[in-house]
């Protein structure tokens, strides 16, 4: 059986590596990986040791059945990594994003080289630009290379760069000076030390970018402005609090889900415990939780929670935290609650027209650079990427109702634009956003590829 995952990613490299561990003897799993990077993906590939992971290293194993995996791969490395005194036994450190990327890397070799023998991985540098389902199973395009025809294919293809929600005066502005893709290393580079800068968003990538920008050497002041000037909490040592949703009986509503957290945290935070402790206990329900509302209670949740959610649930590291504040305090970085809703050419830069939170007065803010980090472009109608369009234009798949990826089954099928689901195209990650909602981060994304390889081994069975 050949499998093609199309990603490298950490979903990507998490599904591959539990194939290798406890797939059916006679797999072949063809990682494909555009970058030509193995491992680290989007997330874990920044060079900046500046970027550290947003949550913690006890929780960041890559093998959903040794939780301890990493801290022991950390301990072990942490002596030439300088990072000795930084790795409790509890776990509770940060390490830098691109050493989890090596891990990442490194763990795949070591699980490939003790692979049983009739299970393989080949690592192709491809870019698949769209594929076809037949009735012996998919063809893969990739970009100036020969088709792939595999028996099955997954679906890993990750976080696409955020869209610029201001479009009016866009095209009055000197391109250079609106950088739309915050990952994008070259135009961050073009940015002068002094020049001010307004980034729209104050969520995690917000964050990233400042800390990126202190690193180039940037002095100059920085205005953030995001609709309810809302920036991301940071994480404590927490306790296990018992979990206090039942999975087999979530909360059917918005409302009744909020009025069980907000009692809770209440009886927490009486008993010495804190909020952290309780919004950490609702991690094995996240996923049944958001599968039992209906359409409605979602749209509801995403319009009136999510911004609470992501700030509480996304947290940033402590010693991130206190680079931050140490900015808000000194006036260097300002948060606004604003919407930005026009854009104008300025002689030094731009200037973005905003709204301020409760008030309907037109006002600007003179900037020369403006950097969009409003979150990865989830709704798949808008992503700018031949395979998605490619998939989506054959109606091999469907987008999200809500906006949150593609359309998969609770089993992570992929379902086409007539509303079946295929029986041999997957998504995981953030591709299936919309079905499970908790599935960005590596401990729920791992417990989706540990059950998928399961899956995958019992149709060969
Ligand atoms: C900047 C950032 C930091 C984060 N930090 C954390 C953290 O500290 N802890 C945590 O738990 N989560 C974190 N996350 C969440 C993150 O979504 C997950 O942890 C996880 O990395 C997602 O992995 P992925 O493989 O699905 O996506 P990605 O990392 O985006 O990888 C997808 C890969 O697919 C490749 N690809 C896409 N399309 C194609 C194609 N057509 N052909 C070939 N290759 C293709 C891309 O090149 C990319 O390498 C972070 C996310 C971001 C964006």
């Amino acid at each position: 059986m050949r499998i093609a995952i199309v990603g490298a990613g950490f979903s990507g490299t998490s599904l591959t590596i539990e194939l290798l561990r406890r797939g059916p003897v006679g797999v072949e799993v063809l990682l494909l990986e555009r970058s030509g990077l193995f491992g680290p993906g989007l997330a874990y590939s920044s060079g900046d040791p500046n970027h550290l992971l947003n949550v913690r290293a006890s929780n960041m194993s890559a093998l959903a059945d040794d939780p301890g995996h990493f801290v022991r791969w950390l301990q072990a490395h942490a002596a030439n990594q300088g990072l000795g005194a930084t790795v409790p036994a509890s776990g509770h450190a940060f390490a830098p994003r691109g050493l989890y990327g090596r891990y990442l890397s490194e763990t795949l070799a070591a699980v490939e080289a003790q692979a049983a023998p009739g299970r393989t991985v080949r690592r192709l540098p491809l870019d698949i630009r769209s594929l076809e389902i037949h009735a012996e199973g998919v063809r893969l395009h990739p970009a100036g290379a020969v088709p792939l025809d595999v028996d099955a294919a997954v679906l890993a293809v990750g976080n696409f760069p955020p869209e610029l929600p201001v479009t009016e005066g866009c095209a009055a502005c000197d391109a250079s000076l609106i950088i739309r893709n915050p990952w994008d290393e070259a135009a961050l580079a073009r940015i002068a030390p002094d020049a001010p800068v307004i980034i729209l968003g104050s969520g995690l990538t917000m964050v990233d970018l400042v800390i990126r920008l202190d690193a180039r050497g940037h002095r100059g002041p920085i205005r953030v402005v995001s609709r309810r000037g809302l920036i991301p909490q940071q994480h404590r040592e927490t306790a296990p609090w018992p979990s206090f949703i039942d999975p087999e009986a979530p909360p059917q509503t918005v409302a009744a889900l909020m009025r069980r957290v907000r009692s809770e945290v209440e009886r927490a935070e009486a008993s010495g415990a804190g909020w952290r402790d309780v919004i950490d206990a609702l991690r094995p329900a996240t996923q049944a939780i958001w599968q039992g509302f209906d359409a409605v209670e979602r749209r509801r949740f995403l319009r009136h929670v999510r911004p609470w959610w992501d700030i509480h649930r996304h947290r940033m590291s402590p010693e991130i935290a206190a680079r931050i504040a140490h900015h808000l305090a000194s006036g260097r970085l300002v948060v606004e609650a604003a919407r930005g809703v026009r854009l104008d050419a300025r002689d030094a830069g731009l200037a973005l027209g905003v709204r301020p939170r409760g008030s309907s007065r037109l006002e600007w803010r003179e900037a020369t650079y403006l950097i969009n980090c409003s979150g990865p472009q989830s709704d798949y109608r808008r992503v700018q990427d031949p395979l998605v369009a490619s998939l989506l234009r054959e109606g091999v798949a469907r987008p999200d109702p809500l906006g949150q990826g593609l359309d998969v089954t609770p089993h992570n099928a992929i379902v086409a634009a007539d509303g079946t689901a295929h029986s041999c195209l997957f998504g995981i990650g953030p591709v299936s956003k919309g079905q499970f909602w908790e599935i960005v981060a590596v401990p729920d994304i791992r417990r989706q590829t540990a059950a998928l390889a399961d899956t995958l081994a019992d149709r060969i069975a």
